[in-house]
């Protein structure tokens, strides 16, 4: 399917680079993408490289921009026989993009290679690098990825990240009011350990970080042994460690200089670990985690620390998130649920009004679809959001870990305190008219198995 490919924003026209001789679709080159060097600093010549410059750079500046302009956060151009095509990752959905003959995709990717800093006569041989952009205004990092794919061909893959883009306090990342407060509380008590967990790719590093900005900056002292890279955290002082300390003794040091919260690289063997949960009980550590739920990473921290009884008294609170797309505020379509469909998803009989994407509207005379909403190019989504499940370690709990309880019962005892569940969350994204039910089923396919959508 493709949506609105092609489509063009209106701002200020400006020629200054590209041949538009052949540009018989009526792009306009001011809307384009430019490329503002190699990340890894290497300097491209353009002139040396005229012959591929001539053929390959409108090309790649148009097919970068068509993904930008619908806000794919990947771009990858695969090709199969005598034709390439494109496959753009929207909100974590695949959709499919332009296509194009062979030779101009092999051009493409020479150029972006060229374009990243890499060798661009060298084929069939795996390169990555990174190409600083902009587009319409915004900063883009493109992160360039070639490798040898089936029958002596390439597969180009660009990883987009947005600068400008700003998912960051807590409330931007969608944490309820009392959710907040709780991070507030945790920290107030300057020890114990919160973790952050979720599936790879999950958007953890994220919320983590929402997280971090949730904390009290003018109350605490917060520190920092993870690279941020170009994150930003305001007001974290990043720690130096000495040649020869390891995690203990670094964190050690660090409460000398009155460290309140220290943010840890992830939770990923026994070894790392232990070192923290030894400190835990003087300082608040923050840590992110592989896990599947909030409950497996219990389960899986008491393992890792071979100590049931001191994980029992470290371990604060574990969050775990999954991503939800949000509804175009655009064109999301209202719809008044029935009794019957309230009550089988559990959602208060008294909620007046729910939302869903859109039916693509079809003229009556044509026959053909209306074109799609501009704002989402007809996806009917424009963003992700996280659902949060959290558990606060209550003193019931702290006993439940000493006795090396399995994942299994830390839910069932979450749950019965009434904590914070992906269902409930979820539901609450759905009464604030955020997403859908169609878009939860399709998270927790095996949550709401049944046919709750005809109950309409
Ligand atoms: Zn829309």
């Amino acid at each position: 399917m493709v949506f609105g490919f092609g489509k063009k924003k209106p701002t200020a026209k400006r020629n200054d680079e590209g041949d538009e001789s052949d540009d018989d679709d009526g792009d306009d080159d001011g809307d384009l993408v430019n490329f503002q060097g190699a990340m890894n600093g290497k300097s491209v010549d353009l002139v040396a490289q005229g012959k591929l410059v001539q053929v390959a750079l409108l090309p790649a500046k148009r097919w970068i921009s068509s993904g930008l302009e619908r806000r794919a956060e990947m771009i990858r151009l695969d090709v199969k026989g005598e034709n390439a095509h494109t496959t753009l990752s929207i909100d974590g959905m695949p959709y499919g993009g332009s296509r194009m003959p062979r030779q101009q995709a092999s051009y493409i990717i020479q150029m972006m290679k060229f374009l990243a800093g890499l060798d661009a006569k060298i084929k069939g041989r795996h390169q990555a690098g990174g190409i600083k952009s902009e587009y319409l205004g915004a900063k883009f990092e493109l992160s360039v990825e070639v490798i040898p794919h089936a029958e002596g061909t390439e597969r180009l893959t660009i990883r987009v990240r947005n600068l400008k883009q700003k998912l960051d306090t807590p409330a931007e990342l969608g944490f309820t009011e009392s959710l907040r407060q709780s991070i507030r509380d945790l920290t107030a008590h300057r020890r114990g350990l919160i973790v952050v967990c979720g599936p790879p790719g999950s958007g953890t590093t994220t919320t983590v970080y929402g997280l971090l900005r949730g904390i009290d900056v003018y109350l605490y002292s917060i520190y920092s042994i993870v690279n941020t890279g170009s994150r930003e955290l305001l007001n974290v002082k990043t720690f130096e460690a000495n040649d020869g300390d390891n995690y203990e003794t670094s964190c050690l040091r660090m409460m000398r200089e009155e460290a309140d919260v220290i943010f840890v690289p992830p939770l990923k063997d026994a070894e790392t670990t232990q070192q923290f949960m030894s400190v835990a009980d003087r300082i608040c550590i923050v840590s992110e985690m592989t896990a599947k739920d909030s409950a497996h990473a219990i389960a899986q921290l008491v393992a890792l620390s071979g100590n049931s009884k001191l994980a029992s008294e470290v371990i604060d609170a574990v969050f775990s998130q999954k991503l939800v797309r949000l509804l175009c505020p655009e064109c999301r379509e209202a719809f008044r649920p029935s009794p019957k469909l309230l009550s089988k998803v559990a959602l208060p009989p008294e909620t007046k009004v729910l939302y869903r994407k859109p039916v693509p509207v079809v003229d009556e005379k044509t026959g053909e679809e209306e074109p799609p909403c501009e704002k989402c190019s007809g996806t009917g989504f424009f963003g992700r959001v996280a659902m949060l499940e959290a558990i606060l370690v209550s003193d019931a709990m702290r006993v439940l870990i000493a006795m090396n309880a399995t994942a299994a019962q830390i839910k069932e005892l979450s749950r019965s305190e009434g904590g914070l569940t992906f269902h409930k969350d979820g539901l609450r994204l759905v009464a604030e008219g955020k997403t859908s039910l169609e878009e939860l089923q399709r998270v927790f396919r095996v949550w709401f198995r049944g046919p709750f959508v005809e109950a309409f």
